[in-house]
């Protein structure tokens, strides 16, 4: 069967009189009268007229176009594509959860309350924080609401002159961005050799006026910083809190707390760890912790426990103010909760010894063809800086590009900012060895092309729906609808 059939648009499809649909007689006419004039169409609206096997077929096979977690293999570096288990969507969608109003009173929504605040809790546990909230909707967001707690503890200090953040220069580019968000200055931290933090740099830019330290651990190339204890002392005698980005605590979880680590303020992002879609920019969630001493500054509302074992939501007149609307995107604790659940605490603890061999597997069976700047062992992900032979002129874009035909996602490119071919493999805990041997055969079997028939891989992807969009084209005027599609057809 040829599938590129039902690839048109379904406009494409349309034949006058066909129809995929019938329903029974109405008696509608008799009510036109009781409408205004203004209300009544004067034409048939424009909708295709197709049969219900192709628009079926149409749909189905338009469902598969996008690459997804649930189609193949993920090694999206940073981003920890893991699978996402079923029985999450399966509970997260059970009617007693998907029909409740966020606007509720807190009297009928017990259940939903105690779910809030057993994750809140759960996750205290796990990043060895006092409090969590749940309120912000994505890890950019968790950033911007723990600077934001920080900015608030200063201030109740009367410590206002604080206005720099420091950030790694390997560091995410939302770190920077979180920062000049909050109101901060971004003074930028020199990594040494090995891609950790270079503390005599660090140590250089410490005075009065710095608010925080912003730090990712393991951080973005995969190397867990080891000086974290020094940096941690460094800051705090300055007077400064340390700020962790949880969006590498995959191989951490259960093994190592941030907590324990010194820091002050973290954030989770539960679409990397905790195994909740990360879908078309959203839903996702971003969970805020702080240590003891904190708790007062989170955002608004928050969930509280009182002394008879019901639940509340609560405002302070000493938080931060509201981040969200309401208590944040719910659904997604339920997947979250569901996950920590189902594996419970011995298992969360297997999830980043598994990661961290998946990835030292991956990366120690292709480091003979591709370039490894940084020598490992690396913990749930590593960069190579494209393939070791530069004279084929073949660059990472081509690499991941000719990965799309052999059927796997291509791994995050050109980030970090540290090498020029940057090529960031995550493979996960969640995939088989049988998975991460045929990726392994691809990215060889690449590397053979590169050297043998460049074009091949230059040229590539042969066997995508789309092959070369114009990707500056792309990102400046993107194609959102069939109508931007049929504007420019004309
Ligand atoms: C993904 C990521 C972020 C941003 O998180 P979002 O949920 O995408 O907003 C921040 N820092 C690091 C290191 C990341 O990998």
């Amino acid at each position: 069967m040829n599938r590129r059939l039902y690839d048109k648009l379904i406009f494409e499809h349309s034949h006058p009189g066909r129809s995929g649909y019938s329903l029974p007689r109405n008696d509608f006419s008799r009510h036109v009268g009781e409408l205004p004039e203004s209300c009544l169409r004067k034409e048939a609206p424009a909708l295709p007229e197709v049969d219900e096997p192709t628009v079926v077929r149409h749909y189905t096979n338009s469902s598969t176009n996008n690459f997804g977690v649930d189609t193949g293999f993920y090694p999206l570096g940073s981003c920890t594509m893991k699978y996402n288990p079923k029985i999450n969507d399966a509970l997260a969608a059970s009617r007693s959860i998907a029909a409740l109003h966020p606007f509720q009173p807190a009297d009928s929504v017990q259940g939903a309350l105690e779910i809030y605040w057993e994750l809140q809790s759960a996750l205290s546990e796990i990043g060895g924080m006092s409090e969590f909230t749940l309120n912000p909707f994505a890890g950019a967001h968790g950033e911007l609401t723990g600077l934001l707690v920080i900015k608030a503890y200063h201030l109740s200090r009367q410590d206002a002159g604080r206005d720099t953040v420091l950030v790694p220069d390997s560091a995410h580019g939302t770190n920077p961005a979180s920062a000049a968000v909050a109101g901060f200055k971004v003074v930028e931290v020199k990594s040494l050799a090995d891609g950790t933090v270079d503390v005599d740099d660090l140590r250089s830019k410490l005075n009065d006026s710095v608010a925080a330290m912003m730090m990712t651990n393991p951080n973005t190339v995969g190397m867990f910083e080891k000086n974290i204890p020094a940096i941690a002392k460094l800051v705090h005698e300055a007077g400064g809190l340390m700020y962790y980005d949880g969006a590498n605590l995959n191989p951490m979880l259960g093994i190592a707390r941030p907590g324990d680590m010194g820091f002050d303020v973290m954030h989770i992002n539960l679409h990397k760890t905790f195994s909740t879609p990360h879908g078309g920019g959203g839903p996702g969630a971003g969970p805020v912790g702080v240590r003891k001493g904190l708790e007062q500054f989170l955002p608004n509302p928050r969930v509280v426990k009182k002394a008879d074992g019901s639940f509340d939501v609560a405002f302070e007149d000493t938080s931060l103010g509201r981040i969200s609307g309401w208590l944040g995107n719910f659904t997604v604790y339920i997947r979250a909760l569901a996950y920590i659940l189902s594996l419970g605490g011995d298992n969360l603890a297997k999830v980043g010894p598994l990661a961290t061999l998946n990835a030292n597997y991956v990366m120690n069976r292709l480091k003979d063809v591709y370039l490894l700047p940084i020598a490992g062992p690396c913990k749930h992900e590593f960069v190579f800086d494209g393939l070791k032979d530069k004279s084929t002129g073949v660059t990472t874009l081509n690499v991941a590009k000719r990965l799309l035909d052999f059927g796997f996602h291509a791994p995050t490119i050109y980030f970090p900012l540290l090498f020029h071919e940057s090529l960031m493999i995550e493979p996960t805990e969640t995939e088989s060895r049988e998975t991460l041997d045929s990726f392994i055969e691809a990215m060889r079997r690449i590397a053979d092309e590169a050297a043998e028939t460049p074009e091949v891989v230059k040229e590539a992807p042969h066997d995508t729906p789309v092959s070369h969009p114009d990707d500056t084209e792309a990102a400046l005027h993107p194609i959102t609808s069939w109508q931007d599609l049929c504007a420019l057809q004309k």
